[in-house]
């Protein structure tokens, strides 16, 4: 599970993000769905441990890990921001983590084969990130979100920049591989398409709160301010 408790972010007199409360228990999947500047990625940040809290605390499996660095929060994350080894192979990438982690060489490439299959590379694990298509790209990215079991997965935007047909079937993986593992994802996408078929909740933020969450075709059927039923209407 992630647990947000009271999380804010401040930026000079801006709230960023704005005490925020928010859980993903086990093996559920959460969307944060909310404007451009509305405190989603900076909320991952913090959560992946890539920025600090101003206040407020993170829990992971019940652990605050406000202390931890992000390697040691047991999350797997897949950022745009957080682009692959371009100098290193698919395996590579993937075996990273667990270099980091002190396991041995055997092992690491026993576990990246295993985890490429696992997104459907089997046997592609010598090319490099840019002898891969995008989706491919997308895919080692995963596993190596993966390879560590970690507690849960941070995806923020993880497909946007695939086409649209590469970006369903992305979609349909990513929910099935989720459902498998059984694991806790914190999502944020700008496609409500995708957040109303891969969530079990979706979470709306703006200026760094929660302004409605719940069931996406409840949160479709009943948003409960004009804001949240313009914004949801807003299908650019
Ligand atoms: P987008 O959908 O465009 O990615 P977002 O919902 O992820 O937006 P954030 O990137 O979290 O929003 O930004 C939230 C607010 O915090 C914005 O007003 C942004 O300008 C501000 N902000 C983010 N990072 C910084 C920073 N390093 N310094 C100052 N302000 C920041």
């Amino acid at each position: 599970s992630i647990e947000l408790r009271r999380v804010r972010k401040t930026y000079g007199n801006l709230a960023a993000v704005d005490d925020l409360d928010l859980t993903v228990r086990p093996g559920e999947f959460v969307t944060l769905l909310g404007p451009s500047g509305s405190g989603k990625t900076t909320t991952m940040m913090m959560v992946a441990g890539f920025e600090e809290l101003t206040s407020g605390t993170v829990l992971i499996d019940g652990k605050p890990v406000d202390r931890l660095p992000p390697k040691d929060r047991n999350l797997g994350v897949v950022f745009q921001s957080y682009a692959l080894f371009p100098h290193m192979s698919a395996a590579q990438n993937v075996e990273f983590p667990l270099r980091m982690r002190g396991v041995r060489a055997g092992e690491r490439r026993k576990r990246a084969e295993e985890a490429l299959a696992r997104v459907g590379l089997a046997g592609l694990g010598d090319r490099r990130p840019r002898q891969m298509s995008g989706g491919q790209q997308q895919r080692v990215a995963l596993a190596r979100a993966l390879v560590f079991n970690p507690a849960a997965l941070l995806l923020d935007e993880p497909m946007a920049a695939l086409d649209k047909r590469l970006r369903e079937q992305m979609q349909d993986e990513v929910k099935t591989l989720q459902r498998a593992l059984g694991i806790s994802v914190l999502f944020v996408t700008h496609d409500q398409d995708e957040a109303m078929s891969m969530s079990d909740r979706i979470v709306v933020m703006r200026d760094g709160r929660i302004v409605q969450e719940g069931a996406p075709e409840d949160v479709y059927a009943h948003p409960r301010t004009d804001w949240v039923a313009n914004f949801l209407g807003d299908t650019n």
